[in-house]
């Protein structure tokens, strides 16, 4: 924690290092810049669980978007939340809108958002919302989804675990009109954003997108009968 205070503190006393190089001068050097702000990815898993909407990510989970991302969430360096919202909306800049567009931003499931004092994924959403309205979109953001219970850690485990270890994790309220877009920080399996866009629909909501910030490209393990299930 006290770590943590420190980090925020010096980020305003001295010159900033870039979070994804480690060069002195800014918060996020121009040349990460650039790589936080390539053209959006489609990110389509092995083996999609059911029910995972269409899903955008700006970046890889590797290299400068994976180190940025830690320092923003792990490390307190909450002053990022500006460069990865701005990453954020340049990934949604191209998704269909014949209306309000509705960020709702996947909540923390682990004890982490208490004991990092924010909510990382919802302050970068409010930062791409305030984005693409300067831009003249209608967009608004949604924070709906409440954990309905905690959760086990997902890495390590197979899609086909991740979804039995998310059902029923999330509950939502009432959602805004629009078009719903999920925003999260990560995507692997897909399995978190399945199970958001199910507590959604149960509050009556179709979700459009999902749009994260990074996408990983290493494979997880699938188990056999999931990816015959996926054939059928
Ligand atoms: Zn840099």
């Amino acid at each position: 924690m006290v770590v943590r205070v420190l980090d925020a503190v010096l980020d305003l006393l001295v010159p900033p290092r870039c979070a994804g190089c480690g060069g002195r001068g800014a918060l996020v050097c121009p040349r990460c810049a650039v790589e936080l702000s390539a053209p959006p990815r489609r990110h389509a898993p092995e083996a999609p669980p059911e029910g995972l909407p269409e899903c955008w990510a700006a970046a890889g989970y590797d290299g400068v978007a994976r180190r940025v991302l830690i320092a923003y969430k792990e490390r307190g360096r909450t002053a990022l939340g500006t460069a990865l919202g701005s990453c954020l909306a340049g990934a949604m800049a191209h998704l269909e809108a014949d209306g309000p567009l509705v960020l709702v931003p996947v909540p923390s499931t682990r004890r982490s958002r208490r004991a990092k004092g924010h909510d990382p994924v919802r302050r970068i959403a409010e930062v791409a919302a305030r984005r693409l309205r300067a831009g003249g979109a209608q967009v608004t953001v949604a924070p709906v989804l409440r954990p309905a219970r905690k959760v086990a850690d997902q890495s390590g485990l197979t899609s086909a675990q991740r979804a039995v270890n998310l059902a029923g994790a999330f509950t939502s309220k009432a959602v805004p009109r629009g078009r719903v877009v999920l925003v999260d920080d990560v995507v692997t399996t897909g399995a978190t954003l399945a199970e958001a866009a199910r507590a959604l629909r149960a509050a009556g909501a179709e979700t459009a997108y999902a749009v994260t910030v990074a996408a990983t490209r290493k494979r997880v393990p699938v188990m056999r009968h999931a990816r015959r299930s996926q054939n059928r």
